[in-house]
């Protein structure tokens, strides 16, 4: 068996191809989305969409645009802000990577020096300080998970690295299934705790082998945390893209709404499959064709999206799950629980719970799109022509 790794060739991809749509539209903050129910952000983005034909013929370019990219959490990032950042790029490079690093020495399992990291390196089952980020970031991720089944689940760490997909990056082979069953034993949310005490919150093991594994979520709170950053400065139009976790406000350097490419996952290119407008909300997309490994002999394509009550990877014919939702930090957490959902079943999940998700799955060979009924007005947004 030979490991194909193709890690985020597409990362920069969703940006290159932000085109626009006209359109200003009222935005709203972090704390001001936070503080709307899903049924007034749909009313709102409905109003928006209205009056984006009007306010299309208005639309100007911005003269002056801050551009940057680099990489953090082992991928890619990137953020444009239409009408300039004050100090420029390097201020704004900055800020980022000082989100960036905020977060990596929380919840990063590949540096020695980060909270998570030596956690997991425990071998004992005694309360470990941690800050107040590292819990919030669990207990949200918790949270979410138990909104999709507890599909994702963040003690999946043991079963990651015996599928070759973590730090211990060394199979190349299907692992057993006895190695499959040993790793699942120490699985489960009841293997950790916390405790929030007048000193800190404390993080304990309750299994000394547990493994916690927040990178599913990590590229989403990277977003969230640097949109945050620049609301503070008063700067409501920007895009922010850390992999496939895209948030963005207002207008794009064309004066027009923001327009985000779903990929095809079937082109080698990622070409766009379809147009969308988030309308100032979070949009991520989980899939399972950028990270896996194929079996040589069998063809079979394992992804690095582990269901954790099996222990394997999923193999179903669902290539990509996108999410839109009023942040990344939760786009991106449920869209890896609704890939191992599979498209069935996260259409009926997302159609109960009023979610906006658009799935593509391989039928006859083909890319096939199907969304709920909450996805379609970023949809209609994203058809119109500049
Ligand atoms: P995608 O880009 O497809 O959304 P992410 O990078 O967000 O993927 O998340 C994939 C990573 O999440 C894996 O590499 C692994 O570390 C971790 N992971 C895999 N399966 C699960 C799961 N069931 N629950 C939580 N984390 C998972
Ligand atoms: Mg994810």
């Amino acid at each position: 068996m030979k490991k194909l790794k193709l890690h985020y060739i597409s990362k920069s991809l969703a940006l290159t191809i932000s085109v626009l749509v006209a359109g200003l539209i009222s935005g709203c903050g972090e704390q001001q989305v936070a503080a709307q129910s899903a049924e007034q952000m749909q009313l709102r983005n409905e109003a928006a969409l209205a009056r984006s034909a009007q306010d299309h013929r208005q639309a100007k370019p911005f003269e002056v645009v801050t551009r940057v990219n680099g990489k953090t959490m082992g991928t890619f990032y990137s953020i444009t802000v239409p009408g300039g950042f004050p100090g420029g790029e390097e201020a704004l490079r900055n800020l980022a990577e000082k989100e960036f690093d905020r977060i990596s020495a929380a919840i990063s399992t590949f540096d020695p020096n980060a909270e998570l990291y030596k956690f997991n390196a425990l071998n004992n089952t005694n309360p470990y300080p941690i800050s107040t980020l590292l819990s919030d970031i669990i207990e949200e991720t918790v949270h979410q998970a138990h909104r999709v089944e507890d599909v994702i689940d963040i003690t999946v760490g043991p079963l990651v690295n015996l599928w070759g997909f973590g730090k211990e990056n060394t199979s190349n082979k299907t692992p057993s299934t006895w190695e499959i069953e040993n790793a699942k034993l120490h699985i489960g949310l009841d293997k950790f705790e916390i405790r929030h005490t007048a000193n800190g919150p404390l993080l304990s093991k309750r299994d000394t082998a547990v493994q916690l594994d927040l990178s599913t979520v990590g590229e989403g709170i990277g977003a969230d945390a640097v949109a945050l950053e620049l609301e503070k400065l008063g700067i409501h139009n920007y895009l922010v893209a850390v992999a496939g976790a895209n948030r963005s406000r207002g207008l794009n350097p064309q004066g027009k709404l923001w327009k985000i490419g779903i990929e095809d996952p079937t082109t080698p290119e990622h070409k766009v499959f379809a147009p969308v407008c988030p309308l100032d909300q979070g949009m991520s997309t989980a899939g399972s064709y950028r990270n896996y490994f194929k079996d040589e002999k069998t063809g079979k394509i394992y992804s690095h999206a582990i269901d954790p009550k099996t222990g394997y990877p999923i193999d179903h014919k669902t290539l990509s799950v996108t999410v839109i939702a009023r942040n990344t930090f939760t786009t991106d957490a449920i869209d890896t629980g609704l890939l191992i959902f599979g498209a069935d079943k996260a259409l009926k999940w997302g159609e109960k719970h009023d979610v906006a998700i658009y799935t593509i799955e391989l039928v006859d060979g083909k890319p096939q799109a199907r969304y709920t009924k909450a996805f379609e007005p970023y949809l209609r947004c994203g058809e119109k022509q500049d």
